[in-house]
């Protein structure tokens, strides 16, 4: 290398290194301006309860893959854009849901929130090895309300199957007794004073991979074999 190159070659570097202190402490500035109420207010994407392919064959490890890690995600991020800077940006998501339910201006928040909230609670409602009967004390509870277990999960199965268009089938708790509720897109008893205890979502893309149009197929598949009664169980308790 010649004085000349060795020059050329020296100014680069500096030119390298400049850039590359500057990044660092452009980085480390944005980091320390943001405020650390908004960042303590970001709303997260819950991990699953359970592997991708747990749920096989009654639900594919791909449904669950666009469903928990596109559908799901897409509405925490979109919700942490909506409120930033605005009164909800430091609530709870419960409290978003509470205080956003029916109000127009607020639509494009309650759902939102409310779709990050059911489906944290859908995949929670679901249990690889699930299904079967419920266990003793919720038995009795279902029996009391419904007559028999058999015709609870009609009623869930019925709404799950009759909600037109987009929505939610759920198992609530209402005072003392149990009621299946539906609710179109992201609507959620939540907002109706009811406790609610398991949910199936019926969502097109919930079951559209593996079972097409056969919304029924997917519902009785996920009532048989994957519900969580001992979930519904701890939530009545
Ligand atoms: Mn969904």
């Amino acid at each position: 290398m010649d004085d000349k190159e060795h020059r050329l070659h020296e100014v680069g570097r500096r030119e390298v290194l400049v850039a590359a202190v500057g990044g660092v402490v452009a980085l480390a500035a944005g980091g320390l301006c943001r405020p650390a109420r908004a960042a303590a207010a970001q709303h997260e994407l819950p991990e699953l309860p359970y592997a991708a392919n747990a749920l096989e064959p009654i639900i594919s490890a791909r449904t669950i893959e666009f469903h928990h890690g596109k559908h799901h995600k897409a509405y925490v991020e979109n919700l942490n854009k909506l409120i930033q800077g605005t009164e909800f940006a430091k609530r709870s998501l419960d409290e978003i849901i509470t205080a956003t339910a029916g109000q127009a201006d607020k639509a494009a928040i309650f759902n939102n929130a409310a779709q990050v909230w059911n489906h944290t609670f859908y995949w929670k409602s679901l249990k690889p090895q699930g299904g079967g009967g419920p266990p003793g004390a919720l038995r009795q509870k279902i029996e009391a309300s419904f007559g028999s277990v058999e015709a609870c999960k009609k009623e869930l199965a019925g709404a799950a199957v009759a909600q037109f268009g987009s929505g939610w089938a759920w198992l609530v708790l209402d005072g003392e007794r149990l009621k299946v509720v539906k609710t179109s897109n992201a609507e959620t008893p939540l907002t109706s004073g009811v406790k609610p205890l398991l949910t199936i979502d019926v969502w097109e893309h919930a079951y559209y991979l593996d079972y097409q149009n056969r919304r029924g197929d997917y519902v009785d598949a996920v009532l048989d074999k994957l519900i969580d009664w001992d979930f519904a169980l701890r939530r009545a308790s």
